[in-house]
């Protein structure tokens, strides 16, 4: 089982892949998380990839099929949650042609729409563990503590593409990939549309019900 989750920035992909992954026990394969990963550790591609990311723009097709593709493989025989890939056609269909080596194809696309008020509402209030990348939110989902991760202690921090200037040109960005990606899952029978605005769970809610009446997990 392939899920895609599509949404603009803000749109609340990252949050309802976790949920999911717990709810069904499948992998969630994230290319931000993966790519955030790389420029931590300084890796050559992480160097290669921050110039995109720290300017909100789309990092080179051939990095991201590569760090994709081995956890791809690895995730073989779980259901998986793509959450921020493919972002492109050319992702799109590199994505299939991995798919079918191992006898898989994608099996739903879910779109969350919200609207850029939203965008930028959820996104400059975002705050993230640096140790253990458990997320917050100043007004909506604040630590007991201002500052500090309820989970592990760990010092929260703001990401880098989260300030405003940046999330616009995020959502610029956005708005011509998922179109294009909307129309070729479209042509395929695959695109479902979710309202992404309300709570994470009234979101979380409306997921499940499309994944149940549309796939096996009903
Ligand atoms: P996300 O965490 O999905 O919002 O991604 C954060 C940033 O990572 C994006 O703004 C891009 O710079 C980069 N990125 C993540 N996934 C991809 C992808 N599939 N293709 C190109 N760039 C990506």
């Amino acid at each position: 089982m392939t899920v895609i989750l599509l949404a603009p920035p803000g749109g609340g992909k990252g949050t309802q892949a976790k949920l999911l992954t717990k709810h069904y026990q499948m992998d969630h394969l994230s290319t931000g998380h993966m790519l955030r990963g790389a420029l931590q550790q300084g890796t050559p591609l992480g160097r290669e990839a921050s110039k995109f990311v720290t300017a909100g723009l789309l990092v080179p097709d051939e990095i991201v099929i590569g760090i994709i593709k081995e956890r791809l493989l690895a995730a073989e025989t779980k259901g998986v949650i793509l959450d921020g890939f493919p972002r492109t056609v050319a992702q799109a269909e590199a994505l299939d042609h991995l798919l079918a080596d191992t006898q898989r194809s994608v099996d739903l696309v879910i779109n969350l729409e919200i609207s850029p008020e939203t965008s930028i509402q959820r996104l400059s209030g975002r705050r993230v563990c640096g140790q253990c990348g458990m997320e917050y939110h100043l007004l909506f989902y604040p630590p007991s503590v201002a500052g500090v991760c309820d989970q592990c202690g760990g010092g929260l921090v703001q990401r880098n593409d989260d300030v405003e200037e940046i999330i616009k040109n995020r959502w610029r960005v956005s708005e011509d990939e998922r179109s294009t990606l909307q129309d070729f899952y479209a042509k395929r029978g695959l695109l479902r549309k979710i309202d992404g605005d309300g709570t994470i769970d009234q979101v979380f809610h409306r997921v499940v019900e499309v994944l149940g009446r549309t796939t096996q997990y009903g």
